[in-house]
Parts: structure tokens; C-alpha cells; sequence
């Protein structure tokens, strides 16, 4: 962006809204990844969705790209602005607009932190149940998609996304849907936004649902002799109905890693940890059976603690376990594989996993939502060195390629960005072409986050319009 530029970009916004400070730039050209940084032009600090609107007029005049940025903590560098441009960071739009405890919802602007949104609904009664374990904003989390340990209970952002206020490429605005808690009417435009990746539109606030904090919730470890002991009492407690609100793999790996960091003494063996929640009288029934039905498969040790405290230092170690990875390695870059299997392969799937694990020696090891059907391998890189990252690459690359096979996605919560394009076409073939009619219709001149989400299509002749 030359001189001329950044002045009348400044003299739109205010001194006080844009930056093209060394650090400012730097600190938004990368994102949680391991994927190459790149810079963007300039950043701008929305304060008002009126600050968004005429900085996506400015960059369509100029045709100038613009990559929205929440808390930066995606996996696969959503957030790098790979061809330059400006990114829009969310931070000051940070304020909780309304809360209607009788509607269960929330209405938010898209800076909001989850943790800043439970701490506002907590005196309400109420609580969001999205969690991706960093503490990323709400409209990062609804343009990546995001889910995490409670989806197994409440589903993802798709399914908690009431709706949503966009502002559109040529700088209108929309409001996806009503607050109706079901509608068949037009389009269902939320689910498409959700998950667009700063691709088609651009959020300033979100209307989400929230839900009454449980009166009981009792938290409980289960070892077993093995993982697919693991997986099939997941499926066996889902599948009888108990109010399970987490169910998560740690494989033994990763226990060595969190007893090191988090000073903590779990025996490193396949183990489930365990969230259920509902009334104390039908709890204490619950898990009875639950232990009944992990001693069916083998379990070693079934634990359960109800106390607040106790509950929270048991799920420390599943919510700190990918720091506590990060941590153990100083120096090294974290790469995530995501993928998500329908749930009766996902015994295969993570099995080959894990003999992939050893074949490879990759510093790391592997967790999983396996209520859902869905494991990260935790990969420790060196993305200086290139034979290791070629050889970390092959080993991404036979995992992704057996979830597709399994009849799987690339990607179950963390989002294509840019490690996950060359899998697209595998995965939706056809359907891409229907992906890129919609992108070209709501962004023809290919100024939102270009460079990521959708590959080109050239057997297709559909020619992405920003290339
Ligand atoms: C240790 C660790 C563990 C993680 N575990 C999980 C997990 O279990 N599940 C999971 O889903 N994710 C996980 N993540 C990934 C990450 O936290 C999520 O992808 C998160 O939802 C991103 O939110 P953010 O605010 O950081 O968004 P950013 O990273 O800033 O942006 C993400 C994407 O959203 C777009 N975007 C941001 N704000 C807006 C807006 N207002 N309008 C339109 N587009 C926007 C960006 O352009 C980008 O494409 C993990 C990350 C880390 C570091």
C-alpha cells in the first residue's frame, strides 16, 4: 500500500484506528500455526460496524484484500494475509449488547471472548457451551466453525448461531435470520456463513444461544487397556442415552506430556475423561451405570468427582493438554491434524493413527472429541527444517487421506484455511463448483480473505476471480 493510500485510509478511520506499526503488522501475520507469516498492509481497529462498512468500501474501490482477525488463535493460517491487504481486528468491538435470559439468548459484538461471554451469562444462570479451548472471540469461532468438548451435548457454532449481522463485499449489510428458534423460511443463510472463514461476508455482531448452567455436573476418568476399549464404551454411553456433555481420548502420550507440565500423576494408559450432567438424583444413577458399562469393556479404573474444585483440576489437564503439549517442546511450531470419521471407524481411524505415530516418530501425540467422531494428532515442527516437514507433511497427508477414505472430512472444527485447500477437491468434488457460484455471487471481486478456503478449479474452468 503506497503513501497515498495509508493517508486516505487514515483520514477515513482516524489516527487512532489504523496501524502500520512494525509490531502491529507483525503480530497479524500469522496465526496459532506453523504456516509461513505473511504481513498485511495495514490493520485497522474496528470500534463500530460503521468503521467496518466504509473500510470494505475503501478496500473495494482500491481492491485491496481484507482478512477479518478475532483473537488469531486458528490452526491453519485463517488469519495470514497472504496477498497483503488489510486486516480488520476485532478487539474493541467487545461488548455484550443484550441478554434475554427468557429467549436463552445473547446478543454480541463479534470481538466478545467466549470466556468474557460466560463470565456476563454466569450471573444470569446461563452459559455458552462452545468451547474451543483457547479463548478466541465469538466471530472467530463462528467463521471457523469452531466446536470442542461440549459438542457431543450442544453441538457446534452451526448449531448455535441464531444469527448474525454481515457486512457484505460491496460494503451492505444483512442480518442472516430471525430470532425464531426454527424457521423454513428462504434460504438458511446463517449455516452458510458459519464456517465461511472471512471468505463471504464479514460479522459484526451475532445473536447466540445460550442455556440454563445444570444444577449437578460431575466430572470422571475411566483408564482402559486399550483405545478401542476407549471408543466403543464412548459409543455404548451415547448410544443408551446418558446426558454425557464430554466425552474425550487422552492416549497415553499425551498423559506423559500433561504429568510432566501440569504436574499431575494420570497412569499413561488410553483414557476417557468424562463431563455429565443433570439433576443430583438421576446423576448419581447415571454414572453408576456409565462405570458399569466402561467395566464392561475392560476398564481398569473408573474415578468421578463432583466437587467444583476437584472437577476443575480433572479437566485442567484436558483443557491445558494442548498447551501442555506446546510447552514441553520450546522452540517448535504446533501442527494439528482435525479430522472427523463417522464414529464406527473411528477405532481404524485412530488406530492407524497412532502405528503412524511410531512409524514417523512424531514428537507429539494424539486426543480426541471421540463423541463425535473427531482426533487432532499434535505434530511438535521445525518449519525451518525442510526434510522434517516433508516427512510431518506425508505423515498429515496418509491420515487425511484414510479419513476420506473412511468416508471422513479433512477437517471436523478447525477450518481449511490454508493447510486444509489441497483436500477439497477429494473431499467435494462437484460441489466445489457450486462453492465458488456462491463466492463469486457474494464477493465478485475477491477482496475477502483471499488465497484461502476454496482451491482453484481449473478442470472446472471456474477460475477463482482473486488468484
Ligand atoms: C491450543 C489450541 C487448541 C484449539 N482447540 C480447538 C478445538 O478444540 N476446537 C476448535 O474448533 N478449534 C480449536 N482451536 C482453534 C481456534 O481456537 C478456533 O479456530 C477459533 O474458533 C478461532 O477464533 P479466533 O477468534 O481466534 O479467530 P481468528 O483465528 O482470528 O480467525 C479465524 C477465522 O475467522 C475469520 N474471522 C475472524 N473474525 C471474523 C469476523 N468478525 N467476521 C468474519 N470472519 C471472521 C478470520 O478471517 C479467520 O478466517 C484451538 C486453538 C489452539 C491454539
Amino acid at each position: 500500500m503506497d503513501a497515498e493510500l495509508q493517508q486516505s485510509l487514515t483520514a477515513l478511520l482516524g489516527r487512532e484506528r489504523v496501524s502500520f506499526g512494525e509490531s502491529i503488522v507483525d503480530l497479524h501475520s500469522r496465526d496459532e500455526s506453523y504456516h509461513t507469516p505473511h504481513r498485511p498492509d495495514a490493520v485497522v481497529f474496528a470500534q463500530s460496524e460503521h468503521d467496518v462498512v466504509s473500510t470494505v468500501h475503501f478496500a473495494r474501490q482500491h481492491r485491496i484484500p481484507l482478512i477479518p482477525y478475532g483473537a488469531g488463535t486458528s490452526l491453519e493460517g485463517h488469519t495470514i494475509p497472504v496477498r497483503g491487504g488489510i486486516t480488520i481486528d476485532f478487539s474493541r468491538m467487545n461488548r455484550i449488547l443484550e441478554i434475554r435470559p427468557d429467549d436463552f439468548l445473547v446478543h454480541v459484538q463479534a470481538g466478545v471472548t467466549r470466556q468474557q461471554l460466560n463470565d456476563a451469562l454466569g450471573p444470569h444462570g446461563l452459559f455458552f457451551p462452545v468451547d474451543p479451548g483457547a479463548n478466541a472471540t465469538l466471530g472467530g469461532m463462528a467463521a471457523s466453525g469452531a466446536s470442542g468438548t461440549t459438542t457431543v451435548r450442544y453441538g457446534t457454532m452451526r448449531h448455535n448461531v441464531r444469527s448474525l449481522s454481515v457486512v457484505l463485499a460491496d460494503g451492505s449489510l444483512l442480518q442472516t435470520a430471525s430470532l425464531a428458534s426454527k424457521s423454513s423460511s428462504g434460504y438458511a443463510l446463517t449455516p452458510l456463513f458459519v464456517g465461511s472463514e472471512g471468505t463471504l461476508g464479514i460479522f459484526t455482531s451475532l445473536w447466540l444461544t445460550c442455556y440454563g448452567i445444570p444444577t449437578k455436573t460431575i466430572a470422571a476418568i475411566a483408564e482402559f487397556p486399550s483405545v478401542e476399549a476407549c471408543v466403543r464404551t464412548s459409543t455404548a454411553l451415547i448410544g443408551i442415552g446418558l446426558p454425557v456433555v464430554r466425552v474425550e481420548l487422552m492416549t497415553p502420550r499425551y498423559l506423559a506430556v500433561v504429568n510432566q507440565q501440569l504436574n499431575t500423576d494420570y497412569e499413561e494408559v488410553p483414557t476417557l475423561f468424562l463431563e455429565f450432567s443433570g439433576t443430583p438424583e438421576s446423576l448419581a444413577a447415571d454414572v453408576e451405570q456409565a462405570s458399569a458399562i466402561a467395566e464392561a469393556e475392560g476398564c481398569t479404573h473408573f474415578h468421578h468427582v463432583s466437587e467444583d474444585g476437584a472437577r476443575r483440576a480433572l479437566w485442567n489437564a484436558r483443557h491445558n493438554a494442548a498447551y501442555a503439549m506446546i510447552h514441553a517442546h520450546p522452540g517448535l511450531k504446533h501442527m494439528s491434524t482435525d479430522v472427523c470419521v463417522p464414529i464406527s471407524r473411528l477405532p481404524e481411524a485412530v488406530l492407524h493413527a497412532e502405528r503412524l505415530i511410531d512409524e514417523y516418530h512424531i514428537r507429539g501425540g494424539l486426543l480426541g472429541h471421540v463423541g463425535d467422531g473427531n482426533f487432532h494428532v499434535s505434530m511438535m515442527v521445525q518449519p525451518a527444517d525442510p526434510r522434517e516437514m516433508q516427512e510431518v507433511q506425508e505423515f498429515h497427508h496418509r491420515i487425511v487421506t484414510h479419513a476420506l477414505a473412511l468416508e471422513g472430512t479433512c477437517t471436523g472444527e478447525h477450518g481449511v484455511g490454508l493447510g486444509k485447500m489441497r483436500y477439497q477437491e477429494a473431499e467435494h468434488g462437484a460441489a466445489l463448483g457450486a462453492m465458488w457460484a456462491i463466492k463469486n455471487a457474494l464477493d465478485p471481486l475477491g477482496i475477502l480473505n483471499p488465497g484461502k478456503k476454496l482451491p482453484p478449479l481449473p478442470e472446472l474452468n471456474l477460475t477463482p476471480q482473486c488468484s
